[in-house]
């Protein structure tokens, strides 16, 4: 094992958001700091150098923030996976259940063009079915998914276990 980078300490636990019984992992204070955000930013896109990424798929909303500044840092492209009714062009959708809700996203169906390699980047890891259903909608597009990349991943919701194994799926932190 490997101590834990300075700025996991910006991370905190909020109990019963959105709804009881849920221990939300808030990320916000990292956000706020400069240098921690960027360091964090720096440890996700390390685990891409020397790949060729041509864009980084960011899922709403928190996967836009790390996967936008992902993109800048590494000098690529950002396509975002939306929730329903967000895209103004032809849309492709992909259903799927949530910890807390059922739900499905939408991505521009000309966002990328067949064979394009991405990483998929979210915030956190829970039941791990949106990051699995983001994966199934961008394939859809003909791209390569390279991997993907969250910065939390909540251990014992089985998210992981739902990854495809040998697709690389990095963690910054695991609780
Ligand atoms: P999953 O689909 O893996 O169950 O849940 C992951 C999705 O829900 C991610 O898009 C993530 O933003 C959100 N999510 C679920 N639990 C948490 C949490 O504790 N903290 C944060 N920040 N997001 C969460």
């Amino acid at each position: 094992t490997v101590a834990a980078p300075t700025w996991a300490a910006r991370l905190r636990d909020i109990a019963d958001f959105p709804k009881p019984g849920i221990l939300f992992k808030d990320i916000m204070p990292l956000l706020a700091d400069g240098d921690d955000f960027r360091a964090a930013i720096a440890a996700m896109c390390a685990r891409w150098r020397g790949q060729r990424l041509d864009a980084v798929v960011g899922i709403e909303s928190r996967g836009f923030i790390l996967g936008a500044a992902m993109a800048h840092e590494l000098g690529i492209g950002f396509v975002p996976v939306r929730k329903p009714g967000k895209l103004p062009g032809k849309v492709l959708r992909e259903e799927y259940t949530l910890e807390y809700r059922s739900d499905c996203i939408e991505m521009h169906a000309d966002a990328l063009p067949a064979g394009a390699r991405v990483a998929v980047i979210d915030d956190v890891l829970a039941t791990g079915g949106t990051l699995v259903a983001a994966l199934a909608l961008v394939r859809r597009l003909g791209v390569d998914v390279v991997g993907a990349g969250v910065l939390v991943e909540l251990d014992g919701l089985g998210g992981r276990g739902r990854w495809e194994a040998g697709l690389p799926l990095h963690a910054e932190l695991v609780y």
